[in-house]
């Protein structure tokens, strides 16, 4: 079996090709070059890095490999940058995967054993691995041990074969969802938090400064300010900003011009799309404003509950527009005076 793991990340590319999407879509390919590579050029995040600062260095001074580490967040976060950032400054190499794409046992097996010493497994997306593949990885965590059956039916016999120190970084949208035997095993467990618009507003300056676009700081701060706190979005947004500052003015990006842009693009002063609106409008005109399930609400839009519960909901919770409550979603007034609506309670309304 040749199955090259090196790059075995999955992402379904046309799935959802919308500017606030944050999934990687196609034009986000050169995402590459605009990665941070170390932790001082990885900006926010302070707790998670200052903590990591401190792991890898004592780990490097001990020469031992980090201990397992759980990352997880909204997509777009930072996540995979952050493995490579780890990966980087142990000075050891780097191996991607995903849940989904490791089907069976062996696969796992096979790229376990094909570590060398102190090397880093990056398991995106690990929530989603299936319990068979799953359970190779509780020895192999715990005792760089893996268990593999050799052969079929009776004549089957189990050798346990001897792995090298290795890492473990694994990366999720849905913590809840992982087995407590799992994230056990995890010894260090990092939660990566929506960026405020001034760590974005950094994030543009250093994107815009490595693709040689000039920005203003307010225009920076323009393009994170509706950039729903993720650092993939903002970027992307500053390339169609970057088109728009290049046809209508000089190419350089002032206030104006992300404005201008942004609001061509449909986008609105604090970065909610279409979907978002329309999801805050279904709840207010079809159920008074909530609370609703998130089931009713998905149908109702026509989105997976998945899709609203990882993608949209962060950002309208932390903007505030959103409450859950153990009876469904509630719209806020701040929604309703954000969509120039009037607030009449928590009951039906007719708009
Ligand atoms: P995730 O794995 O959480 O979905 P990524 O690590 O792929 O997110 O990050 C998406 C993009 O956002 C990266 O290409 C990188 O350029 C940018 N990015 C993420 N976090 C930061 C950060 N803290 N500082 C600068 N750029 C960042």
């Amino acid at each position: 079996m040749s199955i090259d793991y090196s790059d075995h990340l999955v992402h379904d590319r046309a799935e959802d090709e919308k500017l606030l999407s944050v999934n990687p879509i196609r034009e986000d390919d050169g995402e590459f070059s605009l990665r941070p590579k170390t932790l001082s050029e990885y900006i926010g995040q302070q707790k998670a890095k200052e903590n990591l600062r401190v792991f890898i260095q004592s780990a490097r001074q001990r020469g031992e490999p980090l201990d397992h580490v759980l990352l997880h967040g909204p997509p777009g976060l930072g996540k995979t940058t952050l493995a490579a950032i780890i990966a980087n400054e142990m000075g050891v190499t780097l191996r991607k995967t995903s849940g989904p794409a490791i089907e069976k046992p062996r696969d796992l097996a096979a790229l376990l054993t094909n570590l060398n010493e102190n090397d880093i497994l990056f398991i995106d997306e690990i929530h989603r691995m299936n319990r068979a593949v799953e359970e190779i990885l509780y020895p192999a965590m715990e005792d760089k041990q893996i268990d593999i059956i050799i052969g079929q039916g009776p004549a089957a016999t189990s050798i346990c074969l001897e792995l090298k120190n290795f890492t473990l970084v694994g990366a999720t949208t849905r913590s809840g969802q992982l087995s407590s035997p799992l994230r056990d095993r995890f010894g260090i467990d990092l939660k990566l938090e929506l960026y405020t618009p001034q760590e974005l507003a950094l994030i543009v300056s250093r994107s815009a400064d490595i693709l040689g676009v000039e920005i203003a700081p307010e225009g920076a701060l323009e393009i994170a300010s509706r950039s729903r706190g993720t650092p993939r979005i903002a970027n992307r947004l500053l390339r169609r900003v970057r088109d728009f500052a290049q046809v209508y003015n000089d190419g350089r990006i002032t206030r104006e011009a992300a404005d201008h842009a942004l609001t061509r693009l449909d986008i609105d002063p604090l970065g909610l799309d279409m979907i978002d609106r329309r999801l805050l409008l279904s709840i207010i005109r079809n159920y008074g404003g909530g609370p609703v399930g998130l089931e009713t609400i998905a149908a109702t839009i026509n989105e997976e509950p998945v899709t609203i519960e990882d993608v949209y909901e962060p950002y309208l919770m932390q903007q505030g527009f959103i409450i859950r409550t153990p009876r469904g979603r509630c719209v806020t007034p701040r929604a309703y005076e954000h969509l120039g609506l009037e607030y009449a309670g928590q009951m039906s309304i007719d708009t």
